[in-house]
């Protein structure tokens, strides 16, 4: 099997095939010649200049790799070509097995306009908002009034945050609707754009699901993501504090009602909102496996890598729901090479000196060790800090002790470690009152 991808998940693929007994290829651009994953696979070869349009986006040949490697199946990680429909069709026509969804259900999710219409319908609970793409500023300010502000807009192609505007009220509204449309044309090619109520103080709360290609699917429980910053996750958890088991089993079954809906198979996680009155509702549904997937596997045993491999493979799934047990708390903290202080600047460079944090109920998603040299070209993400406990206030703790014990040194470096203790050590944290904007309005950062 070829590794579509790098760093941590191509790290962490290569455990999973590994363990499989399933031979592995990496592919790698000329600034990740030293990289963990091109080291630990079976077969490495490079693709391309460091630039990602070069190597990791470049589909053509990546498809060579595997046809000169004799690889017949693609793991495409998160990023890069995961959610890229043509990809996922072009491993089809070479015969090449795509680790993740049909095509189809990719394309039909990659365009939130698209994915909420179909949720709608299967009886998912949906943000308010328009039903298609605004096609002129006077609709959308239309839509805007009758939606009452605060509205939020977004890209059809959206992701990583990218074409969002929050608008407070009417005359912040052209401004906001230009420049969204123009930064989501620049993105992804695609200036179409969408209006939402703007949910104030919402938790960020998702559905990870399993399903086979024969029409069997689980929930694995929710995951609580509302540490963000620039609404991108930072710290994530299973199960949330703020659903009841109710709830959950409630959410879980119309998570997978509507996965249902496009004939899905795979990982795959479904995106929502909660408002502090409890509404839930649906925002998008991510058709890879996610950054935070290891949480989800603390807690419920299951190697959700695997599982999707198995299940490309025409296995049946292995659970049933009643099968499905949680036990203790996970909490994952990102660490990304970053400096807090100074408006969150990537940092790149040598890192001379790695420890990373052992002992009991700890484990480290990372790619980087000691000698290894950060490129500048790519996500700043460095090491996934995962901590299982029996319950949330001890798996905090457990946290806190490894985040303390977790070295990264070089010159230049800085990474989010202290901004982690930070977030931690807050007593509204320890209680479960977080919400999206939790990292702001608390933490006071500037510049966030
Ligand atoms: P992307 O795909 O660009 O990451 P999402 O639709 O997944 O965008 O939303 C990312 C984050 O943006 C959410 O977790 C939440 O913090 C914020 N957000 C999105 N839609 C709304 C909304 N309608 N109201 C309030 N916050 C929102």
């Amino acid at each position: 099997m070829l590794i579509a991808n790098r760093g941590e998940i191509a790290v962490r693929i290569i455990y999973a095939l590994k363990e499989l007994g399933i031979e592995s290829v990496a592919v790698y651009s000329e600034a990740d010649e030293n990289s963990l994953h091109v080291m630990l696979a079976n077969y490495a070869i490079r693709i391309g200049p460091p630039a990602s349009k070069s190597s990791y986006l470049n589909m053509k040949n990546i498809i060579s790799a595997a046809e000169i490697s004799g690889a017949d199946a693609i793991h495409p990680g998160y990023g890069f070509l995961a959610e890229n429909p043509e990809f996922a069709e072009m491993c089809r026509d070479h015969n090449i097995t795509f680790i993740g969804p049909p095509p189809e259900a990719i394309r039909a999710m990659g365009d939130k306009i698209e994915a909420k219409r179909i949720m709608k319908k299967a009886g998912v609970p949906v943000v308010p908002g328009s039903d298609d793409p605004i096609s002129s500023l006077e609709e959308g300010l239309n839509i805007a009034k009758e939606i009452g502000f605060p509205i939020i807009i977004k890209a059809a192609a959206g992701g990583g945050g990218r074409g969002m505007r929050l608008v407070r009220d009417e005359s912040e509204f052209t401004n906001a609707f230009l420049s969204a449309s123009n930064e989501a044309l620049n993105a992804f090619g695609d200036a179409r754009v969408y209006i939402e109520k703007y949910l104030e103080k919402p938790r960020h709360i998702e559905i990870q699901l399993l399903g086979d290609m024969h029409g069997n699917m689980v929930y694995l429980g929710e995951r609580e993501c509302s540490i963000q910053r620039r609404h991108q996750k930072i710290i994530e958890e299973a199960l949330s504090p703020a659903l009841s088991e109710e709830k959950r089993r409630w959410l879980g079954e119309v998570a997978v009602k509507g996965a249902k809906a496009i004939g899905y198979y795979s990982a795959g996680t479904m995106e929502f909102l909660m408002d502090k009155d409890g509404n839930i509702y649906f925002i998008e549904m991510n058709t890879r496996i996610q950054v935070e997937h290891p949480v989800s596997e603390m807690i419920t045993g299951i190697d959700i890598v695997k599982e999707m491999i198995l299940i490309a493979m025409g296995e049946k799934l292995r659970y049933k729901q009643e099968d499905i047990k949680f036990n203790g708390h996970s909490i994952e903290a990102r660490i990304t090479a970053e400096d807090p202080e100074r408006n969150f600047t990537p940092t790149a460079g040598k890192i001379d000196f790695v420890h990373k944090p052992g002992g009991p109920g700890i484990r480290v998603d990372s790619h980087i060790y000691s000698g290894y040299s950060i490129p500048p070209y790519y996500d700043s993400l460095i090491a996934k800090l995962i901590v299982w406990d029996k319950d949330r206030i001890s798996a905090i703790s457990r946290l806190k002790r490894a985040l303390e014990e977790f070295v990264i040194r070089g010159e230049g470096i800085k990474t989010t470690i202290p901004l982690h203790l930070k977030i931690i050590e807050d007593e509204r944290f320890k209680k479960g009152d977080i919400h999206t904007g939790f990292i702001e309005s608390i933490l006071k950062l500037d510049n966030i």
